[in-house]
């Protein structure tokens, strides 16, 4: 695929998280192929900043470009601190560089700050160390995805533990205007407009939030706000998706579970080398349930 020169210029300040950067020349040339093209004009660089926009909305663009242009946006710092020498990672979406609501960053600071107190109290990395009868190796290192909502940008379901962000939205009476922005983001289709006020079904409804950002008259509100624990994931030689331990729990709930778990896999792992997703495997998830 050929460039024009100042489509080349234009893709470089695309408003977009810096671990997507690389995609926005991708996508340009999607939309160049997509119209039986081969060179990427500056229009075609337009369409792609204005698809991104729509998909950022306003709030998280503003907070993007604030970043590009080297403005301080205060992100957590915490956000940032990494894990070095421990046998341990704690990884967090996209938003935390910017991308999604502020509500999403707060949920991620909530349980990022005492999950990171909780694994030192616990000596993890200790824990990891006795369990291992061979020589250490990346594959031991334990892995915790947070994640700012059910949408799992970064999946937690391939992690020893994954905590998801949920919103659960409620509905203010009267003054939906019927402009349907909420049914947008909702792929799960559990907004009906056909009566009066808007109606969620809660049984398709995955708590992503999305509806509450899109509606500018705030008739859906956040009610509740809580995370989910799955646990158990891996992506190695023998796949597992990570199973729930909690559904809707709070901070302490949380640390409940992990607390459990590292104690199920000590326990489990003093006479035998077991990963911790095996342990789940064999031993299941129960005890995790009913103490959380
Ligand atoms: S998982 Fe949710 S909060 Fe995180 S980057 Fe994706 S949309 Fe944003
Ligand atoms: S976005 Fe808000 S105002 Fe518009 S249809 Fe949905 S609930 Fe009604
Ligand atoms: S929270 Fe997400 S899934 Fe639930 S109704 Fe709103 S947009 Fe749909």
């Amino acid at each position: 695929m050929k460039w024009e020169d100042e489509a080349l210029k234009l893709a470089d300040v695309v408003p977009v998280p810096p671990p997507m950067i690389f995609l926005v020349k991708l996508d340009a040339e999607r939309r160049a192929m997509a119209k039986k093209m081969d060179t990427v004009t500056p229009e075609i660089v337009r369409m792609t900043e204005s698809g991104y926009r729509k998909t950022f909305g306003k709030e998280a663009t503003e907070m993007v470009q604030a970043m590009l242009r080297g403005d301080d946006v205060n992100l957590p710092e915490e956000f940032f601190e990494g894990d070095e020498g421990e046998l341990y990672k704690i990884e967090i979406c996209p938003a935390k560089f910017g991308a999604c609501t502020p509500d999403k960053r707060k949920m991620i600071s909530d349980i990022l700050v005492p999950l990171r107190k909780k694994v030192k109290e616990l000596d993890l990395t200790r824990v990891v160390i006795e369990s291992v009868r061979t020589p250490l190796m990346s594959h031991h290192v334990f892995r915790f995805s947070i994640i700012g909502c059910s949408n799992c940008c970064m999946s937690p379901y391939s992690s020893d533990f994954g905590i998801i962000s949920l919103y659960k939205p409620g509905v203010k009476s009267d003054g939906c205007i019927k402009c349907k922005a909420c049914l947008v983001p909702c792929i799960e289709r559990a907004i009906d407009l056909e009566n009066d006020d808007p109606l969620i079904d809660y049984n398709q409804c995955m708590m992503c939030g999305g509806c509450k950002t899109a509606c500018m008259k705030d008739i859906i509100q956040t009610i509740e706000k809580g995370y989910k624990v799955v646990v158990g994931g891996t992506g190695s030689r023998h796949p597992r998706i990570a199973v729930t331990a909690a559904e809707f729990t709070d901070v302490q709930g949380v640390l409940s579970v992990i607390e459990k778990g590292i104690a199920l896999f000590r326990e489990k792992t003093r006479d035998k080398e077991m990963s911790f997703h095996e342990v789940i495997e064999t031993y299941g998830v129960e005890s995790l349930k009913s103490q959380a």
